[in-house]
């Protein structure tokens, strides 16, 4: 174990990235700006892993007063495109994060990258190579044994130097040369011998357009990124730590070039540090099986409200404020691990809880009739909007004889402990007043299909002036009143915590059939009013928004975003 896992990782107020930045700032090695970045390659939309690293990246900056940039790490042009870049400049300020004048493009350096790679060439740094990418790997070797020397690793430089600018002509095709870091052959790390740093790819650039048609290696591309946009602590997910070495050695290669930004007479020389990644459970985080449930139809889009994706939790009615919150908790550390959805929903609840709107819905309604209420005894009861945030104040919600409550509200036979409503048990409805079930009405296969009884016309409002109180509160919604709405209730996506991690099983044995139910349910006038976005606590039910893509004015449609309390119970493998 290493000096930076030895920390309290628990204590997010001081992890060891902190640490380090601290440190360095001590030592005066960033000429006054903490520098990092984000560098999303746009080849799909960002996930809930992504704002992991986000928070990092920015809160790291904040943090020390600097300056977070936003990078676009197109370097593979065959899978960018401006709409993922978009999608995710749009994502990182819903957020909450900004980027202010650091934007960039990997591909603006395009031009200065292969400068570098010349002269890497001309200094005898790198050579071009004609092994195919089979014999390229079998050459390289496993870590226990030193690998093999390309037979033309020792070319002259100025044969290499031709041939890379034949490579850039356009003279070869994809995979009969490439040009890589004449470094060394025998390193235990295999990305240490001579790794290659650029490739042929007759591919168009979406933002450098048809101008080259060879393209450089994430490697040798990340480090120069780096170093001329002055970053100062880049940090990114564990899989890297191997590629560290690489990185140095190309920092190593630019200083030497002179190339390294100074800043308030320091030389800015970047460095890299790693950090475990997100996985979540019940769900899959990478871009590329993301992509395939989306190309596959098994979701909708990347903004599917079962998807992982920053879009897809906003759609499905998450706050910047829960995902910033969850990623503070989970903290940083050196250990991958999965962390259970739970938590996140948790953060969730916790969040939506303070600013949801109150309303009453039934989405799974029977009928009830109070027999001896004359319509107008109670024309409305009064209810807070939120009681977390009186400022909101206080609704008239429509009362009548006739109301829908929820089905599982209802038992005839009634189960131990079970205070809702059944025949001769008194029961609140909430805000109006006491009920007492007499008897039901049932169709000819037994099913109930109405309730009927009586009310106290002395609890108006809700509480009895004897003091008697009752065991059950129910929610209602007045049947001549209610507004019919579609609601949909997400489940989770997968039904095993880690679908990619069951040995020879598809992960997509593992969709859950069940992960969307849509329902018509039966709202309080209110809610026909709810904009798209909207949040709500529906009564004992959970938290809902009004869908930002299909609610129309005075007809929303609703996502549940959760329930009210975690009632999942997690299956086996
Ligand atoms: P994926 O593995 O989902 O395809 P990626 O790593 O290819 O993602 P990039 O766009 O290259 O996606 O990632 C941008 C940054 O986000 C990188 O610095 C990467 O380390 C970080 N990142 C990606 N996935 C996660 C995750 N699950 N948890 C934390 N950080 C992540
Ligand atoms: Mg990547």
């Amino acid at each position: 174990m290493n000096e930076e896992s030895k920390t309290n990782e628990s204590d997010t107020s001081r992890h060891f990235l902190k640490q380090w930045i601290a440190e360095d700032v001590a030592a005066g090695k960033t000429g006054g700006c903490v520098t990092t970045r984000f560098p999303p390659e746009p080849n799909g939309y960002i996930h809930i892993g992504h704002a992991k690293a986000i928070c990092i990246d920015f809160g790291m900056a904040t943090a020390f007063g600097g300056q977070c940039n936003l990078r676009m790490d197109d370097t593979n042009p065959s899978k960018e495109s401006d709409e993922y870049a978009e999608s995710i400049k749009e994502d990182i300020h819903w957020l909450g994060f900004d980027w202010g004048k650091g934007y960039y493009n990997a591909a603006d350096l395009f031009d200065q990258m292969y400068e570098i790679a010349e002269n890497l060439v001309k200094s005898g740094h790198a050579y071009v190579c004609n092994l195919s990418q089979e014999e390229w790997k079998a050459y390289r070797g496993v870590p226990t044994e030193p690998g093999k020397e390309s037979p033309t690793r020792n070319r002259s430089p100025e044969e290499n130097l031709a041939l890379f600018r034949r490579m850039r002509a356009g003279e070869f095709k994809e995979g009969e040369q490439c040009l890589r870091a004449k470094i060394d052959m025998s390193s235990p790390n295999i990305h240490f011998r001579d790794p290659v740093i650029y490739r042929i790819m007759h591919v168009p650039h979406y933002h450098a357009g048809t101008k080259w048609c060879i393209y450089p290696m994430y490697d040798f591309a990340h480090p120069i990124e780096d170093a001329y946009e002055g970053v100062t602590h880049s940090m990114c997910t564990l899989e890297f730590e191997v590629h560290r070495p690489l990185y140095d050695w190309a920092i190593d290669r630019m200083d030497e070039m002179g190339l390294l930004v100074v800043r308030n007479g320091v030389k800015i020389r970047p460095q890299q540090r790693e950090f475990a990644r997100l996985n979540l459970s019940y769900t899959v985080m990478s871009k590329r099986k993301l992509l395939q449930l989306v190309q596959e139809g098994h979701v909708e889009n990347w903004d599917d409200p079962r998807m992982p994706t920053v879009c897809g939790l906003r759609r499905r009615g998450y706050t910047p404020e829960a995902i910033r919150e969850f990623c503070e908790r989970i903290g940083v550390s050196k250990f991958n691990s999965q962390t259970d959805v739970a938590l996140l929903e948790y953060c969730l609840r916790d969040d939506l809880n303070k600013r949801s709107t109150r309303r009453m819905a039934v989405l799974d309604p029977i009928k009830v009739v109070i027999d001896n209420f004359e319509e107008g005894a109670i024309p409305f009861a009064e209810a807070q909007n939120n009681p977390e945030d009186p400022a909101t104040g206080t609704r008239q919600i429509p009362f009548s004889k006739e109301f829908w409550i929820e089905r599982e509200d209802f038992m005839e036979v009634p189960a131990k402990k079970f205070f809702r409503v059944t025949p001769g048990q008194e029961v609140r409805l909430r805000g109006a007043c006491f009920f007492t079930c007499t008897h039901v009405l049932k169709d000819a296969t037994g099913a109930v299909t109405e309730i009927h009884g009586t009310y106290d016309p002395a609890t108006k409002g809700g509480n009895a002036p004897d003091g008697r109180k009752v065991k059950g509160t129910i929610h209602w919604v007045s049947a001549k009143h209610a507004v019919q709405i579609p609601v949909r209730l997400y489940d989770r996506l997968f039904t095993v915590p880690d679908p990619l991690g069951v040995p020879n099983k598809d992960f997509l044995e593992f969709l859950n059939p069940a992960s969307v139910k849509t329902v018509t349910g039966y709202g309080e006038p209110a809610l026909a009013e709810a904009k798209a976005g909207e949040k709500f606590q529906f009564e004992r039910l959970g938290y809902f928004c009004a869908d930002s893509k299909e609610s129309q004015p005075g007809k929303p449609v609703f996502n549940r975003t959760v329930t009210l309390k975690d009632s999942w119970t997690p299956q086996k493998a």
